[in-house]
């Protein structure tokens, strides 16, 4: 597996910390500007490179967060935050999952990223029940306990302070409130790898300039995979920032995982 690291790769505490952007160590300070650079400049054809790059499985797994989180039925009040939520897939799906009483707030960093989802949700006749909120994943602007459920899709590596966010969104659970994290994992099927490593390091830079003008967004994208912690790791992170019941399960050959936790 092409550079392989372990949780904990933010050096030291404070200012003069460093971290990471893809294989690039950088100042733990500068790290969002550039990650918000990324998505500004994504932002208009995001979800169609999802779709091109993942062979439309971004959707499945999606599909399967929301049947974990298992909104109800019926008028019962449930309601979602999705985290670094972009351009409002995790929302959409769950509210057309629930009943009546379902709702989502999705709050993203990203004015460009959630623009978009406010159109979508307009074209999807949602914009009743899904609300977009600019906001930290470090520093959530909402009251403690007030979401039945968190997620976060795809967004978690992107943060600097990963354990700020967690402790962000167990804070602002319910108590019996879940959160669920879907993240790009490691993949542990032999010959899946290699397959896997060329794909994206070969293809992927290439498929983002031809669709949407910028290769090095999307190498960042593959390499930010890369350093994202395997999954005992994340699982041990979401456990010291207080969750319970902590699990994960591997998708896709451990393509991506799906982690959760409960807040008691
Ligand atoms: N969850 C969406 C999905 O699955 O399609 C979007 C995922 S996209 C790969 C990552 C998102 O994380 C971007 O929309 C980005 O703006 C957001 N993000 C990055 N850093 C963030 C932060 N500190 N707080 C909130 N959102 C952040």
């Amino acid at each position: 597996m092409v550079g392989d690291t372990q949780a904990g790769d933010t050096h030291g505490n404070g200012a003069g910390a460093d971290t990471h952007f893809g294989f690039r160590t950088v100042p733990l300070g500068e790290k969002q500007r550039m990650v918000d650079e990324v998505f500004h400049s994504v932002a208009r054809r995001y979800d169609l490179m999802n779709d091109l790059m993942s062979l439309g499985l971004h959707r499945v797994w999606k599909d399967l967060l929301v049947s974990r989180l298992r909104p109800p039925k019926s008028e019962r009040a449930f309601r979602l935050l999705d985290v670094a939520g972009g351009t409002g897939d995790v929302s959409f799906r769950t509210v057309e999952a629930g009943g009546p009483g379902t709702s989502a707030v999705v709050a993203d960093i990203n004015g460009g990223m959630l623009g978009v989802g406010r159109e979508r949700a307009a074209a999807l006749g949602l914009a009743e029940r899904v609300e977009f909120v600019e906001a930290n994943a470090e520093e959530l602007p909402f009251a403690d306990k007030s979401f039945d459920a968190a997620t976060v899709a795809f967004g978690i590596r992107n943060v600097p302070r990963m354990d700020k966010a967690l402790a962000e969104m167990r804070r602002v659970l319910k108590p019996g409130g879940r959160c669920f994290v879907l993240e790009f994992s490691r993949v542990d099927v032999p010959g899946l790898d290699a397959i896997y490593d060329t794909y994206s390091f070969k293809l992927i830079p290439g498929m983002g300039k031809l669709v949407t003008g910028d290769a090095d967004s999307y190498q960042y994208l593959v390499e930010s995979i890369r350093k994202f912690p395997p999954p005992e790791a994340f699982a041990e992170l979401m456990r010291e920032a207080g969750f319970k019941r902590v699990a994960w399960q591997p998708l896709t050959g451990g393509i991506v995982a799906l982690h959760s936790g409960v807040r008691i």
